[in-house]
């Protein structure tokens, strides 16, 4: 089966990773160089991790997401990932923390709950006196998201899949699989995937109204040298808290120390200015300072301006749209972990001829 995909983030990717190994054959269509800076999906790293509050369903994908990305190193000759571990902060009883210690027990993960003193040991950054919940899991760790879109683009490309950069879709047809181009082309296949981040409310008018693109600053920190050693293995750090919402992603294998603000601006236009401003990381500023030893001995190197697109309920929509096409929009700032598993299950229904039960599971509906 011919297919087109719109986009060449981890969606796109991954989909055409998947339809390549089925034996279809695949275009993508990227507005922008590949990678794409300013795609959700290109940053130094995004995180992998079980703690998911009250979303079983999206807590059980995580291993499944685990075991294809294991077949995406094989395919790839390398492993784009480090584990951390996942020390999860907060205040007694918050009720993400609650919500995440019922549902890891329920799917049977091991978690060390942590006291003042043990997490003082064991976790010489944080500063214990300031924390009053504290647990850790083993699992969870860093995907370095650049290097693996950069990667994949390039394994996809030496097997034949035709990535054609800089190339943006104006229109598409969803019944047809058509989709049209600047220079008013129309280039048909049997199906098509629209993969366009926080851009795809353009290409497909009905998610206007369920999701809405949302900018997000990231600081990227030094720490003081003498912390320096202790990060390089330190733990991702989420104090996912309504008020608070921040996380830290640990530096490994030359990739930096980021904190970012797990709240939703809800505002701003991925075509916009791409400046940040360090009042819009203000909240997490003040969380570090709360829960990092020495933090005014911290500095901020740079800041940087992410999009995508909020789903009122943080959940995945991955539906047919007309009669030959998928749309993929995997929101809310926790789709990376999960590309390449989404577009497995989109591969999948492509070559079946029918969606199953996808837009379901997509949505995080346990099974
Ligand atoms: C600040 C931030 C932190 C995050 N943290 C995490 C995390 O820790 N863990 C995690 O799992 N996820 C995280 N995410 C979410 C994750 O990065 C996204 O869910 C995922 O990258 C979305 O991938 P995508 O392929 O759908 O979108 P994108 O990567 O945006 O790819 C879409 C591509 O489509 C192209 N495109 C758009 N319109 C057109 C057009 N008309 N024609 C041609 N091309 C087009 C774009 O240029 C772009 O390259 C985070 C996201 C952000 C922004």
């Amino acid at each position: 089966m011919k297919v087109s995909i719109v986009g060449a983030g981890i969606m796109g990717l991954g989909t055409a990773w998947a339809l390549e190994r089925l034996g279809h054959q695949v275009t993508i269509f990227e507005q922008g160089p590949v990678p794409n800076p300013l795609g959700s999906s290109v940053d130094q790293h995004r995180l992998i991790r079980y703690p998911y509050g009250p979303a079983e369903g999206y807590t059980k994908m995580v291993a499944d997401a685990y075991a294809i990305w294991d077949q995406v190193w094989a395919d790839l000759g390398e492993t784009l990932y480090r584990q951390t571990g996942t020390l999860c902060l907060g205040q007694a009883g918050a009720r993400w923390h609650r919500d995440t210690l019922a549902t890891l027990e329920r799917a049977g993960h091991a978690v060390e709950r942590l006291g003042e003193a043990e997490l003082a040991r064991r976790f010489p950054l944080i500063e214990a006196a300031n924390v009053d919940e504290a647990y850790y899991l083993d699992s969870g760790g860093v995907l370095f998201a650049e290097r693996i879109v950069a990667a994949l683009a390039k394994r996809l490309a030496a097997r034949g899949v035709e990535i054609r950069a800089h190339t943006p879709v104006v229109e598409i047809d969803p019944d047809r699989g058509f989709v049209i181009l600047g220079d008013g082309s129309v280039i048909g296949a049997d199906a098509l995937v629209v993969a366009a981040g926080p851009w795809a409310p353009r290409l497909v008018p009905s998610l206007r109204r369920r999701v809405k693109p949302s900018r997000q600053v990231l600081a990227y920190l030094v720490p003081p040298d003498d912390l320096a050693p202790l990060w390089q293995t330190g733990p991702m750090l989420l104090d996912i808290d309504p008020d608070v919402g921040f996380y830290v992603v640990p530096p490994r294998d030359g990739a930096g120390l980021k904190l970012g603000d797990h709240r939703f601006s809800l505002a701003g236009d991925p075509d916009g200015d791409r400046a940040g401003t360090e009042a819009e990381i203000a909240v997490g500023l003040a969380g570090c300072a709360r829960r990092l030893k020495r933090f005014d001995d911290y500095r901020i190197d740079r800041l940087k301006v992410c999009f995508y697109t909020v789903e009122p309920d943080e959940k995945f929509i991955i539906e047919p749209v007309g009669l030959s096409t998928y749309v993929m929009s995997p929101c809310s700032g926790h789709g990376f972990k999960f590309g390449p598993l989404l577009g497995s299950a989109v591969a999948g229904a492509i070559d079946a001829g029918e969606p199953g039960d996808i837009a379901a599971w997509a949505a995080g509906a346990a099974s």
